[in-house]
Order: C-alpha cells, then structure tokens, then sequence
C-alpha cells in the first residue's frame, strides 16, 4: 500500500468516525481543541464494553486480582517519588523554518521503520515473483538490498540505544542530522538543539499559587495502586502473588499530540499491577506478555497485525519491558506496554513517605517490599485499532458498495437492530414486542424508516453484527429472519429460539475461552 493511500484510507476512517457517531473533536464549533476529542453515542457504547472486557478479563477471570479507583489528583510527593518529577521527559526539536515541534526520538524511530519498509517491499517482490517456491528465511539472509537495509538498520539502533541511555541530546540530534532528517512541513533539515521536556501537566489546589499548592494531573493510573498497595492486600486478604486492576483517565503534555486519537493530551489507560516473590518477576513478565498477547487476537486481529516489540530504553524503573504493538495504517505503534517495575515504586514511596509498604510472606516468614509487573493498555489506543481493524469498503456481487465495520459482534455498540419489513399490516407491534423483549440483555436498535436494504447497510457501518426483520411470515409462524452483518445471509429463526440463538452469537466468553 502506498503511502498516500494509506493516509486516505485512515482519513476515511476519521471522517467515518465523525459521521458515524463514534468520535467528535472537541469544542468544535469553536473550531476544536487540538488533539483533543469526544466520544459520541456510539463510541461510547463501544469504548465501554472494551473497557468492561479487559475489566472482566482481569477481576472476574482472576481470582487472585482485585480493582480500584484511585482519584486523578495526588499527593505532590507521589510524583516526587516515582521519578516523574525529574525524569518524565520526552527530548523535543524544532524545525527552524516551519516552527513545528517533533519529538526527537520519535524522527529517528520513523526514519528506521521507513528502511524496515523497504526490506518487507523486497519479501513482498520476491514472494509475487518466485510463488510457492519462495523461501523468506533463506531471502532475508541472503538478498544482498535486504542485507545492505538491515546493516542500516542495526547501526542507527545501536547509536540510539547508547544515546538514549546515556541521556546524550547532542548525538540524538547528530543522528538526525546524520539521517538527513527532514521537517514533513518545510521539506528542511534546518533543527534547533533537542531539549528535554517534561510531559506532567500541573495545577494549583485551593487559592494561594505557591509551590506547596502544585499539583499534578497524573501521567499515569499506576501510582495510585502503588500508594493503596499495602490497604488493598489486607482488605482483599490477597496473598502474593496478586495483582491490583485500575481503569482511568491519565494526562500528558505530549509535544506532538497527533493521528487521531492514537496520541492524546488526556486519555485512559488500563492497568494492572501484578505483586510478586521478588526473584520471581521475569517468570511473571514471561507469563503476562503471552496472555496479554492472547487478549489483543481475542479482539479479532490477524496473527500479523500484532507483534511484540522490546524497548530499546527501560525507563526509570524497570528491568525489562516490552510493548505490543498493533499495525496501524501508519505502521506498527505501541498498544500496551507490560514492564518489570522490580521494587522501585514500593520501595521509593516507603523512603518517601517513612510508611512500611512490605509484605509478610506467610510461606517464607519472611517480610519483604514485593516486586511489580506491570501491564499497561491504552483503551483509547485499542479502541482505534479495532476502528482500524473492522473498517472496510467492499464492493458487493450486484456492484453496489457498502462500508462495514467488522467489530467483534461482543463489543459492538449496538448487538441487534430490529425493523419491521414494512411500516403497516401489524410487523411494527410485533417487531417492538421483540425489541421490548430483548433489550434487557442487549444494546438493541429500532428502526422502522426507510428501504430496509438502506437500513441494513447504516447498521453495517456502525458494526451492529446482527438485524432482525419481520415479516408477514412472522405472523404466520413465528419466525423472523437474523441477518448476519458479515456474510450477509439470513437465516430464519423461531421466536422461541431467538434469544438463545442472539445470546449465543454476542457471548463475550468466546473470545476468552
Ligand atoms: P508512547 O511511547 O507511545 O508515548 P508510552 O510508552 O509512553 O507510549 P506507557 O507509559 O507504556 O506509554 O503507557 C501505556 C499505554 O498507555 C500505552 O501503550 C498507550 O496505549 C497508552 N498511552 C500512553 N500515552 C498515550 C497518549 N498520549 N494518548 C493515548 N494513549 C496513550
């Protein structure tokens, strides 16, 4: 896919959104907040049974994790203590011409996907041309382009890694240069010196702006599960290992704050913090990793859409992390990040606040401040890389066109839309006796205006999997057709049988069992 076409297609899904009621910039008419937005009657129905899915996943299928809802605002020290203060920092550029800010480690990961590109443009070339004789293992070790990209490729990520390890702005910057970098709005590779930029948001409590009244919007949901720790182990009665789930809204002052909702100033973010033996954390991370792995294909994406990607930087706290990465229409970006916090939180808010935050291991007899894996998922991120993932304009056998979204039929905003074929003759009573009926376990739709073709194809676009129609049939015998959003076949249904046969086909348990 080119690139162009890769922007319109994912512009189509932006416009798709608006129109469709899923997503609207914020404040619009007074023109918008940048890289702000609202979620509209059908992206909330959806966001909320994503949200409610990795809720259940966690809490409901693991005994052994709790939840909790800790409030956005926190003690000042909090932040002090877990680093952010001083290391929550993103290094920024400026081009000088066209004033646009990048952040700089962000130019020289998209300068390398570009080169990884051009390596999986030579596997796609060879595939067409040799068929079903073709063998990648043996072209990716010797094609000569793809050996020369690859070499490319490690060296610039050896330089990065070193220079984001050693914190050293001047070869970040070096490297750009070096990359022959350009501003995608002045076309120049005119960069002012990268800086560091700390990405909290602050505020002040009460009346009086003096610097014990800051406050910070938190960055991230997991601190307040670090604070309640030791609260929620003797409330819960949990032994280690066990794990603490929050959903909530996090704030960061990005520099760019771009595509859609992928990067936002004010998003939410699913988290769960898992306590463990300490020695016994690399295990646990292995172990989190796959079932965080398992939990993404559940949502419907290809093998291929998804990979692992392990940072090339640990941040502060961590011994080792990786992120799952979905493939967005432009390219690979991070979903979820699951890390091995070792003690670092626990340990950093004891010294902090002289409270124990130790744990006495009945099995050991021993105390102990426990060690962290931590999986961390965007849910605005997911949520648009099931958008991503379901939206498709297929062209059909009789020439028409329809756009669908192929949302798993358990998170879609709307589960059952029921329409009467025609709007006289006793099918609209008896098509509300069925939607009165089913709305008790279900997100349902009625709607008895307009050809019912058009109807079935408004559903489509908002992903409802299935429609209901009666008929004169349905009086006869007590059967309506389902019409599955996907195939487009209808089958026939009994009355008796159709809130088994719906409940069946929208069950979140499929996914997970
Ligand atoms: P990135 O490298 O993209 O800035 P990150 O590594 O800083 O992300 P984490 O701190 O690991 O992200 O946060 C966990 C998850 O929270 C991410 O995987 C992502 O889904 C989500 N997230 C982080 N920042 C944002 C943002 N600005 N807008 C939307 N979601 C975000």
């Amino acid at each position: 896919m080119s690139n162009e076409n890769t922007q319109t297609d994912f512009q189509q899904i932006i416009s798709h959104c608006k129109e469709y009621g899923f997503i609207f910039p914020s404040s619009e008419i007074y023109d918008g907040l940048s890289a702000v937005y609202d979620y509209a009657p059908y992206g909330i129905e959806l966001k909320n049974n994503l949200q409610q899915y990795w809720w259940k996943a966690m809490t409901q299928l693991h005994e052994n994790i709790v939840g909790l809802d800790a409030a956005i605002f926190m003690h000042p020290k909090t932040w002090k203590a877990s680093g952010h203060v001083d290391a929550f920092m993103d290094p920024l550029i400026d081009n000088k011409d066209s004033k646009k800010r990048y952040r700089a480690d962000v130019l020289i990961e998209d300068a390398m996907a570009k080169i990884e590109d051009k390596i999986d443009k030579e596997v796609d070339k060879a595939a067409r041309k040799f068929g079903e004789t073709f063998d990648k293992e043996m072209f990716l070790k010797t094609n000569p382009n793809v050996l020369r990209n690859k070499e490319k490729v490690n060296a610039i990520e050896a330089r990065f890694k070193k220079a984001l390890e050693d914190n050293n702005l001047e070869e970040l910057k070096q490297i750009i240069v070096d990359l022959e970098i350009a501003c995608e709005v002045s076309g120049s590779k005119n960069w002012t010196e990268v800086r560091q930029f700390n990405l909290m948001f602050s505020t002040e409590v009460g009346s009086l702006a003096d610097d014990s009244s800051t406050i910070y919007l938190r960055p991230e949901t997991a601190q307040g599960i670090f604070v309640n720790f030791l609260n929620v182990q003797k409330t819960s009665r949990k032994k280690i290992p066990f794990g603490i789930a929050q959903i909530g809204k996090a704030f960061r002052n990005e520099i760019v704050a771009r595509q859609f909702i992928f990067r936002t100033r004010e998003f939410e973010q699913m988290e769960m913090q898992f306590f463990v033996r300490p020695g016994t954390e690399m295990e646990w991370y292995a172990q989190w990793k796959e079932a965080r792995m398992k939990w993404h294909r559940t949502l419907g994406f290809a093998e291929t859409s998804l990979k692992f990607f392990d940072h090339l930087k640990l941040a502060h706290y961590a011994n080792a992390a990786v992120d799952i990465q979905f493939n967005f229409p432009f390219g690979f970006k991070e979903i979820e990040g699951i890390h091995s916090r070792t003690d670092f939180d626990l340990t950093q808010h004891q010294n902090m606040s002289g409270k124990k935050l130790q744990y006495f291991d009945p099995e050991t007899n021993e105390s102990y401040v426990p060690y962290v894996v931590e999986t961390s998922v965007g849910l605005n991120r997911t949520f648009l890389a099931l958008i991503c993932n379901g939206f498709k304009n297929e062209k059909l056998e009789d020439g028409s066109e329809r756009t669908v979204l192929a949302l798993p039929a358990f998170l879609a905003p709307i589960k059952i839309a029921v329409f009467p074929l025609m709007k006289k003759d006793g099918l609209p009573e008896k098509a509300r006796e069925i939607f009165d009926d089913l709305k008790w376990d279900h997100k349902c739709f009625y709607e008895e205006k307009d050809a019912i073709g058009k109807r079935y194809r408004r559903m489509d676009a908002i992903g409802t999997p299935f429609c209901i129609t009666v008929d004169h049939q349905t009086l006869e015998d007590n059967t309506v057709t389902l019409r599955d959003r996907d195939t487009m076949q209808q089958e026939r249904v009994s009355l008796e049988q159709l809130k088994a046969v719906v409940a069946e086909k929208v069950d979140w348990r499929k996914g997970l069992r």
